[in-house]
């Protein structure tokens, strides 16, 4: 598969990857079923993720997006920018950040700075795709569908330069 300047090869179909979200939802589902969580899926990645999580999520909860951006082409800029969108109170809440992929790390620990601000009762992470040799910080993780080697991935949600998101399958770079 092609696009723009870069070839890609299937590397997590769509089955596994319901199945993944599937295995997520049931332990958030049990983990948070009396805490009302407030999911906050991070833009524009973790769109189709948060989609297919929260159809699985069957306990009191909310749903709300914001955006952060860290990266151009398939290089992570190290630099994270402030949050957009964040229109709900969340004093108090059980926050579930819902993240497509954590790479260097920096993007969700910045996330987690920014919220811890306004004194969240808790903060969780769950997140479809880590990339542990590339974390530059260290942070905890309790929900992780899967994790993958080094490499840039599209599909899923996630681009590379505007295009691939809406492929239901997870693709790698092979050249
Ligand atoms: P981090 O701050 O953890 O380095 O990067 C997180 C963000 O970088 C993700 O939300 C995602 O938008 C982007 N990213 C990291 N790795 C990849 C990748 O392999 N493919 C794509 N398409 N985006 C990535």
């Amino acid at each position: 598969m092609h696009i723009k300047d870069h070839t890609f090869g299937l590397f997590i179909p769509e089955k596994e990857i319901q199945e993944a979200v599937a295995r997520l939802a049931d332990r958030l589902n049990h983990d948070f079923r009396h805490l009302n969580p407030l999911f906050i899926g991070v833009l524009n990645g973790a769109f189709m993720f948060a989609a297919d999580l929260l159809r699985n999520i069957h306990i009191p909860s909310e749903l709300t997006f914001i955006k952060v951006k860290s990266y151009t082409g398939t290089q992570s800029t190290g630099t994270v920018n402030t949050l957009l969108g964040l229109d709900h109170p969340i004093q108090d809440r059980h926050l579930i950040i819902v993240e497509d992929i954590i790479d260097t790390g920096l993007t969700v620990q910045h996330l987690q700075e920014k919220l811890k601000q306004e004194k969240p009762a808790s903060i969780h992470i769950a997140t479809l795709l880590l990339k542990p040799e590339a974390l530059l910080t260290p942070l905890s993780l309790t929900y992780v569908g899967f994790e993958i080697p080094n490499e840039f991935v599209v599909g899923y949600g996630l681009d590379y330069d505007g295009q691939g998101r809406n492929l239901r399958d997870i693709y790698k770079v092979s050249e």
